[in-house]
This record gives structure tokens, C-alpha cells and sequence, in this order.
């Protein structure tokens, strides 16, 4: 397949020789992992949704963002860089996840990461849905202790059980932070909305680290605000991004698992993330696309234009040197 090349790096499959709509969906028509040497950043797919605690499908996210990413182009005038000209990206696949056994999922997810994490500097994971934050948190950690996160989200994520299971897509956050994986300083959740169970929730999500951004909050303080409130609890921490797109409101992403009215619109997302290149990412997910609800590919091209402002965020062009 005739590839644009870009400072040596294998990129994109060049879609004024071939139609888009053609060839295998890898993320962004790049290179499979076994075609490049070398790889700064690999984008995994973790096709998992047995954590789910209302709508399942999002084992299917990985497959539809890559069918959904074929129209992204290589350069990004919102922030001035070749995404993935000044960086080898690559498309790693997916994990091989037990559907059947959550703590076996658990540590195969964390395995996977790990051991892909010495070939690439740094991973960017579609899911799936939530549960995989732990383990991905815990491969991150042992790269780059405890980390700061900035955490998308209608839900809090930092409930305790369900049916008795530590391991769901609810409780994926406070797993973290009783693990030791975070930075309790340095993080937030962005968007949160909704119904909770009490009012105890939040301040036992207080005392697990986290601050948070009502999407109500919007209202008052702009997305400027939200950026500030981001880059004044972060600092230069290692920053771990955790991206569930029901972050989004049903308009934009219908195609999810737990929806809830009033949040964030596509763009006021994607400028929120492309701010992010200003501190130091180290690792990220997008999380809890379910095509099987979607329209129009609407939730699958909101994630794969996520994914495509995070890694933007990542590349080395953005002002920041590589760690
Ligand atoms: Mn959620
Ligand atoms: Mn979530």
C-alpha cells in the first residue's frame, strides 16, 4: 500500500492513491505494528465489555473507531502538527480479552499493556469499556509511579462494588487510588452529570483525590475555565488521560452504554483535549463506545477525532520534549 512518509515514518495510507473506504481499518489507515522498526506511540484495541452495569457492546468499540478513523487526515491546524509524521504511530491490535472471568480480563489487559509498553514509549487504548482503566493505570504506573488523571465522564467511576465485584466499569478509579496508582494532587473528573446514589458519593470521591468539573459547570466557567481548572490541578505531573465518551451528550455520542442528558458537545471535547498538549501525557484511553446503539457512525467519529486529538497532544511537535 503506497504510505505518506514523513521524516523517515511510516504514516497513513495515502488516500489520494487509494480511496478510503478501502483496505484493512487499521486506526487512521497507519501502519500495522509488524510493518514499522521502530514505534513511538501504538494505538491498542481492548474489545472487553463484561464490566458493564446497564447497556453491553462496547466490546465492539475498538473495531467501529477504526472503521469510523478512515477519513482522518495527517496534519492538524488546530495545533500545528503531523500527528503522525513526528512520531511512528502505529495500530498494535487487539488484546485478547476472557469475556468470561473479569479478574483473568483484568490481568490480561495489564499484561498486554505491559509488554507492548517496551516496544512503544506510549499506548493509547480504545475500548472497551471502562474496567480496562485499572489495568492500563497499573502498566502505567509501573513505567511512571503514581501518575496524575484527567478523567471524562457523565459517572464519578469511584464506586465501590457491584454485586459484590471489585472490578466493573464503576469502580475502576477507586481501585486506583486505593492501589496507590495515582497522584491523589493531581486529579479530576471533567463533565461529570447525572442522578448519583448519595450524597456521600462525592465525598468519598473527594477523599479518594479527586477534584471534579460539573458539566453544570460549563455553564458558568466556559471551556476556558474547564482548561484552567485542568492545568492548575495537573501542573507537570505525568499525566494519565481516561476518556469514557458518554462524556459527550447523547447527541453527540448516543452510541454508549450508560447515557445521561446535559453533557459536553463534540467540539467543546476536542478543545478541551487539545489543550492537553501543553502537559505531559504519558498514556490514554477512549472508552465505552458501543456501535450497536450509534447512528450514522456519529459516536465513532467523535471517538476517532478524540483519539486523534490526543495523540496530536502526545507528539513530540507540540512544544513538549518526548520523556
Ligand atoms: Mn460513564
Ligand atoms: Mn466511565
Amino acid at each position: 500500500m503506497p504510505r505518506i512518509t514523513s521524516h523517515g515514518r511510516q504514516g497513513q495510507v495515502d488516500a489520494t492513491v487509494v480511496p478510503r473506504y478501502s483496505g484493512a481499518a487499521t486506526f487512521a489507515r497507519l501502519p500495522r505494528i509488524d510493518e514499522v522498526s521502530d514505534v513511538d506511540l501504538a494505538v491498542m484495541g481492548v474489545p472487553f465489555d463484561s464490566g458493564v452495569s446497564y447497556r453491553p457492546g462496547a466490546r465492539f468499540g475498538p473495531t467501529h473507531i477504526r472503521e469510523s478513523s478512515r477519513l482522518l487526515r495527517p496534519y492538524n491546524p488546530a495545533l500545528d502538527v503531523e500527528p503522525f509524521g513526528s512520531q511512528q504511530v502505529a495500530d498494535a491490535g487487539d488484546l485478547a480479552v476472557n469475556p468470561f472471568d473479569l479478574g483473568v480480563a483484568v490481568d490480561q489487559i495489564h499484561d498486554g499493556a505491559r509488554s507492548l509498553l517496551e516496544r512503544a514509549r506510549r499506548l493509547v487504548s480504545i475500548g472497551g469499556d471502562h474496567t480496562i482503566a485499572l489495568p492500563l493505570l497499573r502498566a502505567v504506573h509501573a513505567v511512571h509511579g503514581p501518575v496524575a488523571v484527567v478523567h471524562f465522564d457523565a459517572h464519578l467511576d469511584t464506586w465501590d462494588t457491584y454485586f459484590g465485584a471489585d472490578y466493573t466499569h464503576g469502580t475502576p478509579f477507586r481501585r486506583a487510588s486505593e492501589e496507590g496508582l495515582i497522584d491523589q494532587s493531581g486529579c479530576l473528573h471533567v463533565g461529570t452529570r447525572g442522578p448519583l446514589y448519595t450524597s456521600r458519593d462525592l465525598l468519598e470521591d473527594t477523599e479518594l483525590g479527586f477534584q471534579v468539573v460539573h458539566a453544570r459547570d460549563i455553564d458558568g466557567i466556559a471551556i476556558t475555565g474547564v482548561i484552567e481548572r485542568i492545568q492548575e490541578r495537573v501542573e507537570q505531573r505525568p499525566l494519565y488521560v481516561s476518556i469514557d465518551i458518554d462524556v459527550l451528550d447523547p447527541a453527540f455520542a448516543p452510541g454508549t452504554g450508560t447515557p445521561e442528558a446535559g453533557g459536553l458537545s463534540s467540539r467543546e471535547l476536542l478543545a478541551v483535549v487539545r489543550s492537553l498538549a501543553s502537559l505531559d501525557v504519558v498514556g490514554a484511553d477512549v472508552v465505552e463506545v458501543a456501535p450497536v446503539y450509534d447512528h450514522a457512525e456519529i459516536t465513532g467519529i467523535a471517538a476517532s477525532h478524540v483519539v486523534y486529538e490526543l495523540i496530536s497532544a502526545m507528539s513530540p511537535d507540540d512544544g513538549q520534549q518526548p520523556t
